[in-house]
């Protein structure tokens, strides 16, 4: 476990006190077993701090803060982690009871700022401070820890020995199995929907899913005192999610749809070739991007204006002419020509409006015909899309990559 410390506290920066909170908690550490590579101090600031987090998190599995709990409008660490988190802050009804108990007891009304410490990101575990009335909390996420505890030292080490180190230890002893599910043909708010009732009540196994620039991936992890009963903890929530999504899923762990594509065309022992317009050659990039491209992709044309449709792959011009470049007819001709002119057993076809300009009511920026031509059985596919002209064009790829794998 790699673990890293965050003093929030402008007193720090200004160097009016000295952190002794880091000290204290990466001695502890230390002593756990518990790699410390990064420490950092940083001012009470909510943008500032939520991006310090942001940094911490990208190197480390376990982050704990120390200072910015308390009542005042400068105490924002609870904020700045909801903030990164995306999580709401939630009032833990507990805590205002705690507090309406120690102040009434001294005779005092519990005010708005103290209020706001009985606040925490949605889903945290609250640690109790028996020294002080900011309690502390831990949050839980994609395998992650966040700790946050208060600034004043004499309530930080009790915390620590009362609440994290007993949990820390606790958790050294888990093991983690995870498997990533890669995603295409769906929306991210689509898939979402369809496994959202899982994903509400797991925490074990967790199920998160991710929207990067090569597509959807949910990675589903679980933990436990064994490899093996993690595994049995991941593997029935595994196989409901493979069923509901069923062939949404295009393949497990660390691969890529070009990939999957181009194993999936030597296994079979068919060659491609691809007729590319709004793409210009796009397409045929990410194919070549396979380090065995070469194995079954014969030709990839680009055929951008409608005199290259007719000149270099063979389509028909009164096709062009009657039912626009961008149309259903022009698409299957493509691919159906691609075969024939490159001499492949499939052929791939793109036509359609990237955008900004050249929209119609009827034939919108986005609107896209993808073509496919396998030993002469021709195939269509008509997608809209949105976004600008470079998101138009990429995702256009992804379509028809999904297109050829199903
Ligand atoms: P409070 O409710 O007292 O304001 P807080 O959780 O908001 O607590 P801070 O306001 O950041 O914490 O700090 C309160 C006091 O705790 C500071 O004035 C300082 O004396 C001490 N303190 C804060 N951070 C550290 C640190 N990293 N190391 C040592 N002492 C600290
Ligand atoms: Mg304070």
């Amino acid at each position: 476990m790699k673990a890293e410390i965050i003093a929030v506290g402008t007193e720090l920066l200004m160097g009016e006190i000295l952190n002794t909170n880091a000290q204290e908690i990466a001695r502890e550490l230390y002593h756990l077993g518990v790699d410390v590579y990064h420490q950092s101090v940083v001012g009470d600031n909510l943008i500032r701090v939520s991006k310090e987090l942001e940094t911490a998190f990208e190197r480390a599995d376990l982050v704990i803060t120390t200072g910015g709990l308390g009542p005042t409008r400068d105490d924002i660490t609870k904020e700045a982690a909801a903030k990164f988190l995306d999580r709401k802050m939630i009032l833990d009804n507990n805590t205002l009871e705690s507090l309406k108990l120690f102040f009434n007891s001294r005779g005092l009304e519990v005010n708005e700022g103290n209020k706001r410490q009985a606040y925490f990101p949605e889903e945290s575990t609250i640690i109790t401070n028996n020294n002080g009335t900011a309690p502390g909390c831990m949050v839980e996420f994609e395998n992650k820890i966040l700790i946050i505890l208060p600034g004043p030292p004499r309530e930080v080490k009790p915390m620590m020995k009362e609440f994290v180190l007993p949990y820390l230890k606790k958790l050294q002893g888990k093991v983690f199995v995870s498997t990533t599910l890669n995603i295409c043909g769906i929306g991210e708010g689509h898939m979402e929907e369809k496994i959202i009732d899982l994903v509400e009540k797991q925490s074990n196994p967790t199920i998160a899913p991710y929207a990067k620039e090569k597509g959807l991936t949910l990675r589903i992890t679980a933990s436990g005192k064994t490899q093996e009963e993690a595994k049995k903890i991941l593997e029935p929530i595994e196989k409901e999610i493979e069923k509901r999504l069923g062939l949404d899923i295009f393949a497990k762990g660390e691969t890529d749809l070009e990939s999957v594509v181009s194993d999936m065309l030597i296994e079979k022992g068919l060659t491609l070739s691809t007729a590319e317009s709004c793409t210009g050659g796009m397409l045929s990039s990410r194919i070549i991007n396979y380090p065995g491209a070469s194995k079954f992709f014969k030709e990839g044309l680009v055929t951008y204006s409608n005199e290259s449709k007719i000149k270099t792959l063979g389509v028909q011009s009164e096709t062009i002419e009657k039912y626009g470049a961008v149309s259903e007819q022009v698409a299957k001709e493509m691919a159906h020509r691609v075969t024939i002119v490159s001499k492949s057993d499939i052929g791939i076809s793109v036509t359609g409006i990237a955008g900004p300009d050249g929209g119609t009511k009827e034939k919108p920026v986005g609107l896209v015909y993808i073509g496919l031509s396998i030993n002469g059985d021709i195939k269509l596919k008509k997608i809209n899309l949105w976004g600008n002209r470079a998101n138009i064009r990429r995702r256009t790829t992804t379509e028809a990559l999904d297109f050829l794998r199903r």
